[in-house]
């Protein structure tokens, strides 16, 4: 059986999950693709195999399509995932879920009355396997009762259209998902620092920033996120918890030495650094399937996710500690 999967979006990621889903996943086939971007959708659908559509409800509701991923922009996510829900298809959708709390609401609703799980969101870090050898770790007590967690995000530049919200939105909402993960917590409170800007970033952009996130139970996780740090793709992760600390390793870096130096590599991008988590999240996704089963991060996640992200806007742009508050849990997500 081959699962015929729809995707909205054909732009950087939306190609990329494509020809990862066309070529590298047994079991999945790219079935038809919309993006505004007519031309290119039409050309990378031809590529595949795949039909191309005129509007995005129509990979929705096209009986070819037995699940579809949502890569187009984050403010178009909650619409398509509703159609989603409304049709009964499983939908991967990018992160965020929802770049407003209402909209997180509203397919946090939506799904609870539909019944069955369907959605689950592109929180990639959770297959990576450093990161889950530092959740192992953790959930092993090998380190103690966690405190205080350090975490570095650093791209090499920053695209032309990247504000200094978006830092919190579109940068550190992985740390933000990640930790909440990791400590099995939630966030209550979130401080956004403002050093100094790089003089090697627009004027207009307040980078790098470094957000403090308290959780309920006063675990502390600070974030650097420093877009146009140049030097190439970095993401850090350590825990200190009371018996000892885990830090997470970058498993695409290798060593040289030679001359009397020795070095390490550091990853170009994103792609680079998380290609074997984007690989385990969509294999595991389409098998999952297959198996009638939704297990990755679901749209508990990516609203909480969405609330501590736009939370730590509001504290960037007051310079105030600002409390974060989100709905009871339904127990549908438990
Ligand atoms: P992108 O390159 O701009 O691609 C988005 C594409 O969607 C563009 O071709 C855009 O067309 C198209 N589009 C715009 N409105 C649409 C609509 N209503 N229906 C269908 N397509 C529409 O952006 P991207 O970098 O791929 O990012 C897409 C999403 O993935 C974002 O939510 C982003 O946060 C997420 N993402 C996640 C990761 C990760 O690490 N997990 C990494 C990268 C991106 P136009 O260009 O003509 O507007």
């Amino acid at each position: 059986m081959v699962l015929n999967v729809g995707v909205i979006g054909t732009g950087n990621i939306g190609t990329y999950h494509i020809n990862r889903l066309a070529g590298q996943i047994s079991g999945a086939r790219v079935a038809a693709v919309y993006d505004l971007a007519t031309e290119r959708a039409a050309q990378l659908a031809e590529s595949v195999g795949a039909k191309a559509h005129s509007d995005p409800a129509e990979v929705i509701t096209d009986d070819d399509v037995d699940a579809v991923v949502v890569t187009s922009p984050g403010d178009t996510h909650a619409e398509f995932i509703l159609a989603c829900i409304a049709r009964d298809k499983p939908v991967l959708s990018e992160k965020p879920l929802a770049t407003t709390a209402d909209d997180g609401l509203r397919v946090l609703d939506a799904e609870v009355a539909h019944g069955r799980r369907l959605v689950q969101v592109g929180f990639m870090r959770r297959f990576d396997a450093g990161y889950r050898r530092v959740k192992a770790t953790i959930d092993e007590g090998t380190i103690g009762t966690p405190l205080l967690v350090h975490c570095v995000h650093r791209n090499p530049i920053a695209p032309d259209f990247f504000t200094s919200e978006m830092l919190p939105t579109d940068s550190v909402v992985h740390e933000i998902d990640a930790t909440r993960w990791l400590l099995g917590a939630e966030f209550a409170a979130t401080t956004v620092l403002t050093p100094r800007r790089t003089p090697l970033g627009p004027d207009r952009l307040q980078d790098p920033q470094l957000v403090i996130l308290e959780t309920t139970e006063s675990v502390i996780v600070e974030v650097e996120i420093f877009v146009n740090a140049q030097y190439g793709y970095d993401v850090r992760c350590e825990v200190v918890g009371s018996e000892g600390t885990v830090e997470l390793e970058t498993p695409t870096s290798t060593s040289v030495t030679r001359d009397f130096l020795r070095g390490r590599s550091v990853p170009a991008d994103w792609k680079e650094r998380f290609d074997g988590a984007f690989h385990t999240e969509i294999s595991q996704w389409v098998d999952g399937l297959h198996a009638g089963t939704v297990t990755g991060p679901n749209a508990w996640d990516g609203y909480a996710a969405t609330v501590v992200a736009n939370a730590s806007v509001d504290a960037l742009r007051s310079g105030q500690r600002t409390a974060i508050s989100l709905v009871d849990k339904p127990s549908f997500y438990a």
